[in-house]
């Protein structure tokens, strides 16, 4: 059986044809029998032609064009969704992720008797220091709200077929691969690598894209943003009750209570049960969210 490859491709007329024959070498020069599957995630330069090029010159090669752009998660989903291998990896287009590293992730996928094996950046090359800013930020965020740990891993994976049939499952609209990669479970190990530059420099990522992104990865991961209300319901209420202290304290000290004081409290009062209510709410919208995901109950691994 083959390897297959599967690469979301956006906009690389220029070095992907280069590219591809690179990784198709370094593969063969190591001995990993493969086939590439390229998903033109509905590229507005010539890269569908440089595609087709391709697959009529290298046997080993086939396409798939969107008809727009769906965007990287999608165009790996739909990749995966078109191969049938035993074994898949997942890689960009680019050379950031050295293909010299995939005969050692193999390794470690057999040695290992994973199901997974992550491409981990040990060194994130030299990225602008506005993306590691934003890298930063966004897993941070992510972490806090998900316990999910992002850092420093990357679409650069192989990935066995059952791991695959179960990515395939879901059917969600709004993905984010890292992260259903995650949720699938399955034994894991760990292959760092040092992501090396972009031979043209510019990432197919804008800020707004990443920003977008980082949203959707949040959105389609935890509805935990829905229980807000109950930690600033929480918050006023502390301020309902220290109102109501004050009040006390005056009214026992013959200090005397004003009419703003009452008036603030039956605010604070009022505000926290409205938003006790949102909360309540999100809550049970956060059910029908996880529901409509549909998402397996459990997934078995193994039997005997
Ligand atoms: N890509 C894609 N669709 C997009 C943006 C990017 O398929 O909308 C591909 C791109 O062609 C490349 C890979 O995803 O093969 C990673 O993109 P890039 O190198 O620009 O991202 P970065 O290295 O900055 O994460
Ligand atoms: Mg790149």
């Amino acid at each position: 059986m083959a390897l297959a490859v599967v690469i979301p491709v956006f906009n690389e007329e220029k070095g992907l044809d280069a590219h591809i024959r690179e990784i198709d070498r370094v593969l063969n020069a190591d001995g990993i029998s493969h086939r590439f599957l390229l998903v033109d995630d509905g590229s507005r330069d010539r890269t569908w032609e440089v595609v087709r090029r391709l697959a009529d010159e290298l046997p080993n090669v086939s396409g798939i064009r969107f008809s727009r752009n769906f965007g990287k998660e999608t165009a790996i989903c739909a990749g995966l969704d078109a191969i049938d291998e035993d074994v898949y990896l997942v890689m960009d287009s680019d050379l950031q992720h050295p293909p010299r590293c995939v005969r050692g992730m193999l390794e470690l996928l057999e040695s290992s008797g994973a199901d997974i094996v992550d491409g981990v950046k040990s060194f994130r090359g030299n990225e602008s220091l506005k993306s590691k800013i934003l890298a930063r930020g966004f897993y941070g965020v992510l972490r806090a709200l998900t316990g999910l740990d992002l850092d420093n891993s990357s679409d650069f994976k192989l990935l066995r077929r059952p791991v695959v049939d179960e990515l395939r499952k879901m059917t969600e609209h709004n993905r984010f691969f890292r992260s259903l990669v995650d949720a699938v479970g399955f034994r894991r190990a760990s292959f760092p690598f040092s992501v090396d530059d972009r031979d043209d420099g510019t990432s197919r990522f804008s800020t707004k894209r990443l920003l977008t992104l980082a949203f959707n990865a949040i959105l389609s991961n935890t509805a935990m943003p829905l229980y807000l209300p109950f930690a600033f319901a929480f918050l006023c209420f502390l301020g309902a009750l220290s109102d109501a202290v004050v009040m006390l304290v005056r009214a026992g000290t013959g200090s005397g209570v004003t009419g703003t004081m009452w008036l603030v409290l039956l605010a604070l009062v009022l505000v926290s049960l409205v938003l006790v209510s949102l909360g309540v709410l999100g809550a049970y919208l956060a059910r029908v969210y996880d529901e409509v995901k549909g998402r397996a109950r459990y997934i078995v691994a193994e039997r005997v």
